[in-house]
Formats: C-alpha cells, structure tokens, sequence
C-alpha cells in the first residue's frame, strides 16, 4: 500500500474545507485508516462502527486485540449515540477540559460501535481532541474515530509524522503532517463510571487539575503497585521501550556518570538522558538533553521524540535521570518507568 502523507498548516482558516482534509475524511468514510496530529501524540484513525476498519488499525499497530481503542468525537453531542449514561461529574469535566488530553471512560451503549474497537468491554472511553486538524477532519468525517497512538505496538508514541512513517509505512493509507503535536504524552485516562472517579493512566492533564474541578480523585492502584491488575487493559503491556536496554537513575550526576564509565568499559555504546541543565556535565557515546528540567512541560512534549532519537544513534544501554512525579511529571515517570522495563538503579 502507498502511504499518502498530506502537508496541512494547522494555522490556516477553513481547515474543513482543505483538500487534504477533505481527501483523509473521504479515506475514513470509506474505512481505511489513517494518522492524525493530535495535542497529544499522532493517532491512528478508523471508523469506530466499522469492525473493518477497526480491524485495520490493530493489524497496522499490531496491537493486541483485548487492548480497547480511544474513541474521539468533535462534537459533545456524538457522545449519545453510543454512550449510555453521562455522569454529573463527567459533564462538569467536559465542559472544563474538552477540547483536551483527557479520556473519560462511561457506560457503552451497546450495538453502535464495533466491538472490536471496545475490545468487547461495558465500557467505553471517549475524547475530543483540542488540535485544529484533528477536530476539522473529525468534523468532516462526520464519524466517531477510533484511534490509539499511531506507531507500531511497544515501540515509543509518534510526536511527528516522520515517526509515524518510520513505523507504519506502507501499512496505513496515509497521515496528515501537521507537524510536531504539542503535550507530548498521551491522554489522562479517568474512568467515570464509579462515584470517586479513577486514573487509569496519568497524562496531559493532571490529577490536580481534575481535583480542583470535581474533588476527590484516586489513581488505580495497579499505577503504583506493580503485581496489581490495571484497569485499563492496555497499561500491562510493555510500552514506549527504545531498542537500547535503559534504566532510570536514582541518584546524583556523578553517580550516573560513573554508571556509564562501567558499561563503557565493558565495550557498550552508552546513551545519557538528561535536560538541557545538564546535558555538559555528562561524558558518554551519546547525550540526549530532553526539554528542560525547570520546565517539565518541555520534557513531555520532547520524550517520545529523544527515545526515538537513541534508537537512530545506535546505543545498546540508556542511563536516564528521574523527573518529580506531580503534575505532569506523574505521566513522564509513568512512560519513563515502562521504557525503561521498571529498571531503576538507586545511589546507596
Ligand atoms: P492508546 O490509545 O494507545 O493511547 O491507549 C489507550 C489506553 O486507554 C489503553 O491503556 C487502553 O487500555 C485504555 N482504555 C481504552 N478504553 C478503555 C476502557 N473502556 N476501559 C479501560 N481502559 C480503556
Ligand atoms: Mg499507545
């Protein structure tokens, strides 16, 4: 299959109207798939009534089949077509958050969607993405989209569309380049249906946000807990890994330098993962500085990006440091610790 990649300015005016727009929604009406610039990271869209399609984007993704797909809408209206119920505290957050990275699990009404794309679950969980493109091609389309992150499964989530084709060339029928996405990590994943809602997974909005708008919030405990069960099927799954063996240091500069003189000794190419504080104070085969520390929105948004970048320089092992885990550190730490297999090294 030729890939189709269409240039789209996301500043321009009418975005409805623009050709590539137009020629992508005409695709997902006619369910094939393809890969959309979100806020978040690139997604791989398909028509989420048609069992085909939806087919396509787990076959594309190699996705395992009991892991259910996000389903995004433009319009808050779509939601009754397919959803059972909309929780009091659940509307509260789509006023406050949508357009936005959060996924907000409810009730599935049954028979609308395909199953697949639930994984055949009572649930289902629903955004509406705050990305120009994303919303104009939704709203062209006319349809609800499933789409998960559009690289191959495992492998780190596309922030570019380079990323994208890296991973799925010739496997999807084309992706709208909008350029870089702006959060960097995924959605927030709150299920909505318990009375004190629940993180599934940490993302671009935090559980403080959520807190300062509904009250109490938990966080599943599977999150923190590791012989736990998650909730959301798709977090037991080995994630965002490069191809280098990477561990997370717990401890000073010098102690991760003197981590990597070990392994350099032993003939390994060396990565370091640091900021841009920090990136001269390492000597190693290769210094990735990933956004800045005293801005951690600077680290989401450049993570997926510098994981993909070792990957093309070649390292057999990855020294990362380790990020606070409030606010949107929460989601770094959470994808960091499953790239690095949950390897930490700790300073005695
Ligand atoms: P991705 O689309 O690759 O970013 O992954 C979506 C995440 O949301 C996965 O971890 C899924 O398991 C989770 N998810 C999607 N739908 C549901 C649902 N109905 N209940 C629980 N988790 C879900
Ligand atoms: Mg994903």
């Amino acid at each position: 299959m030729n890939t189709i990649v269409w240039k789209v300015d996301k500043y321009v005016d009418n975005l409805e109207r623009n050709p590539q727009v137009v020629d992508a929604a005409r695709f997902l009406r006619e369910n094939e798939v393809v890969a959309i610039p979100t806020e978040t990271v690139y997604g791989l869209g398909g028509n989420a009534e048609s069992d085909e399609a939806v087919e396509k984007i787990y076959m594309a993704k190699g996705r395992p089949g009991d892991n259910p797909l996000i389903i995004h809408i433009a319009e808050k209206e779509q939601l009754n077509r397919f959803v059972a119920e909309i929780p009091a505290k659940a509307q509260i957050l789509m006023d406050k958050f949508w357009p936005g990275p959060l996924t907000i699990i409810f009730k599935l009404k049954e028979g609308i969607l395909s199953e697949k794309a639930t994984a055949g679950l009572a649930t289902v969980g629903v955004r509406m993405p705050a990305h120009p493109v994303a919303l104009a091609l939704l709203k062209t389309c006319g349809l609800p989209i499933a789409a998960p992150s559009a690289n191959s499964s495992g492998k780190p989530s596309p922030t570019k569309a380079d990323h994208v084709i890296d991973d799925l060339n010739g496997k999807i029928a084309g992706v709208l380049d909008g350029g870089s996405t702006g959060v960097g990590v995924e959605s927030t994943v709150l299920d909505c249906t318990e009375e004190i809602p629940v993180i599934l997974r940490p993302g671009g909005v935090t559980k403080e946000q959520l807190e300062d708008v509904i009250g109490k919030v938990v966080i599943d405990r599977a999150l923190v807990d590791e012989s736990a069960k998650p909730k959301a099927p798709g977090m037991k799954y080995r994630h965002y890994a490069p191809n280098a063996e990477m561990y997370l240091v717990s401890g000073s500069r010098e102690f991760l330098q003197q981590l990597v003189v070990e392994k350099r000794r032993e003939g390994l190419q060396v990565g370091v993962l640091t900021t841009k504080e920090y990136q001269y104070d390492y000597k190693a085969d290769v210094v990735l500085a990933c956004g800045e520390r005293a801005d951690l929105e600077s680290v989401a948004a450049a993570l997926y990006d510098t994981l993909r970048r070792f990957n093309q320089l070649n390292v057999d092992v990855i020294f990362s440091e380790m990020f606070p885990g409030s606010g949107v550190g929460e989601a770094i730490m959470n994808r960091l610790q499953k790239a690095a297999g949950h390897k930490v090294i700790t300073e005695k």
